[in-house]
């Protein structure tokens, strides 16, 4: 019971002063029920104020830890879908091929936590990792209300056509963009400057071009590397 009103107490701010070694059963019994009214007000207070709520004017998000992420996640999921987000949204370092991630246990169904790439927000901003966090939290609700809940269901599709989310939070291709040195036709992106590799169509060296990203909507981004 202890747990369950620190789990509570987590999600207060500001927290009330309470002597948690010397409570009484019926005092922390009390405290629950007190605190669980309070963050039921809050969320719908959040879920009434949500017009007011504007995805489109946040331009930046704390990546110093995860609690504005996880913040602008749980307003999302009460504005899209009526519901908080009961589980963290964290930053993932080392994510780079994909935008975030939905994770969950397959054999208890359960989810686990969304996580969001930190160098994908450093490259495209806060309107990105807005979207994407759509589309995880599109997996996450249909998931935890046991409907299709993958990329490809057709159910998946419709719910981020209808809240304005991204289709593919997924794949996305980087390189150098190539061409052959002969006649000058594209051959693709290439990781790294190899100076052996030769044309399909000439048999001859590369050109090494800028080195780009290509999202999964074909859009086509110049980054320095
Ligand atoms: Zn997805
Ligand atoms: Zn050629």
């Amino acid at each position: 019971m202890i747990k369950y009103l620190y789990s509570l107490l987590t999600q207060i701010h500001p927290k009330p002063v309470i002597e948690m070694s010397t409570l009484t059963y019926d005092e922390a019994k009390t405290w629950i029920d007190t605190l669980k009214k309070q963050i039921k007000q809050r969320n719908q207070k959040m879920i009434g104020s949500s017009e007011q709520f504007l995805e489109k004017a946040i331009r930046s998000i704390s990546t110093t830890d995860n609690k504005e992420l996880y913040q602008i996640g749980n307003e999302l999921s009460l504005h899209y879908f009526n519901r908080p987000c009961k589980i963290p949204i964290e930053w993932d370092k080392s994510l780079k091929n994909a935008a975030g991630c939905f994770q969950f246990d397959k054999r208890n169904h359960k989810p686990i936590r969304i996580v969001q790439s930190l160098w994908q927000y450093n490259q495209f901003g806060a309107q990105h990792v807005i979207g994407t966090l759509k589309h995880e939290l599109a997996h996450y609700h249909l998931f935890i209300q046991e409907k299709p809940f993958h990329d490809a269901d057709m159910e998946f599709k419709q719910t981020c056509r209808k809240i304005g989310a991204p289709l593919f939070a997924l794949a996305m291709q980087e390189g150098y963009e190539t061409s052959c040195s002969v006649c000058g036709e594209s051959t693709g992106l290439e990781k790294k400057e190899k100076k052996k590799l030769a044309s399909r169509c000439c048999k001859q060296p590369l050109d090494f071009g800028e080195y780009v990203l290509i999202l999964p909507d074909g859009s086509r981004i110049e980054v320095i590397k």
